[in-house]
């Protein structure tokens, strides 16, 4: 064999590939938590002044874009409601002291009540109280948004301890014509299909649901604006539910071009990194899901399933889209799940930066897959005149790499993609991604 002097890089533009395989940029753990804790306190809701600032605070880490739907605008089968204020709430007990307050913490009202001022029994009072007896200590998260009512979370222990008598009730809170907040960030790539990240914004003050997955989507964001990229990608900022359903319904135009997408949500706990699968289960991100979520030891893989997050609107039939799920600990499984126990110091950013990382990951996966043709398929081209084997500008893991340009070579006949190469040498997507770059600077494979 004759072995030559290194090749040099292929060009790939000035910034880093995303199909090379990204991690997050310098200072993302530092960034994240200066977000969480300052957004940690708004109230917000699937409307309302809370969703707006905390959209605002992500300017630190990218510039993204605020879209208002105004009350009313019908919405597939749903209609985007008014908007909501709360300004203040709490109950007094017959011995004066001040009870359940929101300015202690926004979890203690419930999302959406109506205004309401009185003087109530002790129990009617309770009819309007949230609690959780299988979790005595905990504040739950509670909403009621298309069924007009109000009411306040406690612990069961405060709840049990209510002495009888009459409670003074002020629920101090408007709903009015105003608009649904959305945030959007569009990275226009070479190709105008579109990828898709989304993640849910109308939670108050819970950590992991969803203050880890913003932080999360908008890191990955900067970086993707940051490298270069095939696909056209949109970060989505919705209020649950009916923040995928008006963005659906408004963006009819755009529906046909999304190539695949992702939802985030609970990033920062200590589960394993969990995807869902999209309902069609095999799509573009459900295989590079295998490839990267699937091959990691502590990696997980759920089929569909119709509850969840907005991956249900983006799944459901009339639509049908590749998007899948990134999570850690499914949702119903944590104790802490929609309560006070979800707070900054239930959240790990090291977990939140790792999960970042895996999102690059996969949407490298999706960006380095094309189909491509070996150029010299009658017999081994040479390689090592080429400087496409051995030598010592090899890179550190040589024997990968060296395996990834033989099973590009032996695959690439037009029908096997990067994603099927990569599930048939059980080599990671960015080595087989860097083959393809050097055999293509090579001129030994083309696109098909
Ligand atoms: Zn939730």
């Amino acid at each position: 064999m004759i072995r030559s002097e290194a090749p040099p890089e292929p060009r790939t533009g000035e910034h880093q590939a995303l199909r090379r395989g990204a991690s997050l940029e310098a200072g993302a753990a530092v960034r994240m938590t200066r977000f969480m804790d300052e957004a940690f306190g708004l109230f917000r809701a699937i409307t309302g002044d809370g969703v707006r600032q905390t959209l605002r605070l992500l300017d630190e880490i990218v510039p993204v874009g605020q879209i208002e739907v105004p009350t009313g605008t019908a919405v597939l089968d749903w209609t985007v409601p008014q908007e909501w204020v709360a300004r203040q709430a709490y109950v007094v007990a017959p011995d004066g002291r001040r009870l359940f307050d929101m300015a202690e913490t926004n979890l203690r009202l419930l999302g959406y009540s109506v205004p309401f001022r009185g003087v109530v029994p002790l129990n009617e009072l309770k009819a309007h109280l949230n609690s959780l007896p299988d979790r005595p200590d905990l504040i739950p998260h509670r909403t009621s948004y298309y069924a007009p009512a109000w009411g306040f979370s406690a612990t069961q222990h405060e709840v049990d301890a209510l002495e009888p008598g009459e409670y003074e009730v002020v629920v101090d809170t408007e709903l009015f014509d105003g608009s649904l907040t959305y945030g959007e960030l569009v990275l226009p790539g070479d190709d105008e299909r579109e990828v898709l990240v989304t993640t849910h914004t109308c939670h108050p003050s819970l950590a992991n649901d969803n203050l880890s997955g913003i932080a999360v989507a908008a890191e990955v964001a900067r970086r993707v604006a940051a490298s270069d990229h095939r696909f056209t990608y949109r970060f989505l900022f919705l209020p649950a539910t009916i923040g995928p359903i008006t963005w659906l319904a408004t963006h009819s135009d755009v529906v046909p071009r999304i190539h695949c997408g992702l939802v985030l949500t609970g990033l920062g706990d200590t589960g394993p990194l969990t995807y869902k699968r999209s309902r069609r289960g095999a799509t573009v991100i459900d295989r590079a899901a295998e490839l990267v979520i699937g091959r990691d030891e502590a990696g997980e893989l759920l089929d569909w399933y119709p509850s969840g997050y907005d991956e249900r609107q983006f799944c459901s039939p009339g639509f049908d889209l590749a998007v899948g799920r990134l999570s850690r600990t499914r949702h119903g499984e944590l104790r802490e799940y929609h309560t006070s126990g979800d707070d900054l110091s239930f959240v790990d950013v090291d977990r939140m930066v790792d999960a970042g990382g895996a999102v690059l990951r996969l949407l490298g996966a999706v960006e380095a897959d094309l189909s491509y043709r070996n150029l010299s398929p009658h017999g081994e081209p040479q390689l090592g005149s080429r400087g496409l084997y051995g030598g010592a500008w090899a890179p550190a893991d040589r024997r990968a790499y060296e395996q990834a340009i033989l099973w590009v070579l032996s695959l690439s006949d037009g029908d096997h993609d990067v994603l099927s190469i990569a599930a048939a040498s059980g080599l990671e997507v960015r080595a087989v991604a860097e083959a393809v770059d050097r055999l293509r600077h090579a001129e030994l494979l083309a696109p098909v």
